[in-house]
């Protein structure tokens, strides 16, 4: 347990079990698409950690692009509402399509970010999630990867931030916040 003021971060998963279980997504990801080319699309800022790990474990042909989208603001409320910050450079028509995600928790960013993607007709269309809170989802949206299916507690690190902090943490930890 450590701590920062208030705030507590207990590890949830280790680096090393984050580590081996994105090495595992890669194998089954080369495995899915092989001899084909896959075309990963991160979804900016929290999945860039996860991203960078998971590119290097996929061994067929790979490309790569970007969108952001706000979602939760400054805190770690959902506020409910997705607005596309930063569209892709490239078209995705024709191309398989892995949307690879940090969390997916109400399903409202993916659920947004699959139709619009889905309009600008890829080959297929897939997602890939490190974290599952499977309780808190509002809509129907199912990844086709996931690394982990976690309880409904806010986490950090790996990618995740908290007001942009903890990101840089090697292993992704539950955050406890001071009551307000
Ligand atoms: P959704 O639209 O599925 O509710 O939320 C997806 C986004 O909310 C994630 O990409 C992430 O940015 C944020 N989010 C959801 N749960 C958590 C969490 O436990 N920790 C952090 N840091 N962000 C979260």
């Amino acid at each position: 347990m450590h701590s920062r003021g208030q705030e507590h971060l207990k590890v949830l998963l280790r680096s090393s079990v984050v580590q081996k279980r994105v090495r595992e997504m890669g194998q089954q990801i080369s495995k899915d698409f092989k001899g084909q080319r896959v075309h990963l699309i991160g979804v900016l800022k929290g999945a860039a950690i996860f991203l960078s790990d998971l590119i290097r474990q996929i061994r067929v042909e790979v490309s790569l692009d970007f969108m952001a989208v706000s979602s939760y603001g400054d805190g770690s409320q959902t506020s409910g509402q997705v607005r596309l910050v930063k569209d892709l450079d490239t078209s995705i028509e024709g191309l398989n399509v892995i949307v690879v995600e940090d969390i997916l928790d109400t399903g409202l960013t993916l659920g947004y970010l699959l139709r619009v993607l889905q309009q600008r007709k890829p080959k297929s269309l897939r997602i890939a999630a490190l974290l599952d809170k499977p309780e808190r989802r509002i809509k129907d949206v199912k990844a086709d990867y996931v690394g982990f299916q976690i309880p409904n507690e806010f986490v950090v690190g790996y990618g995740l931030d908290y007001a942009e902090r903890y990101r840089n943490l090697k292993d992704v930890c539950v955050l406890s916040l001071p009551p307000s």
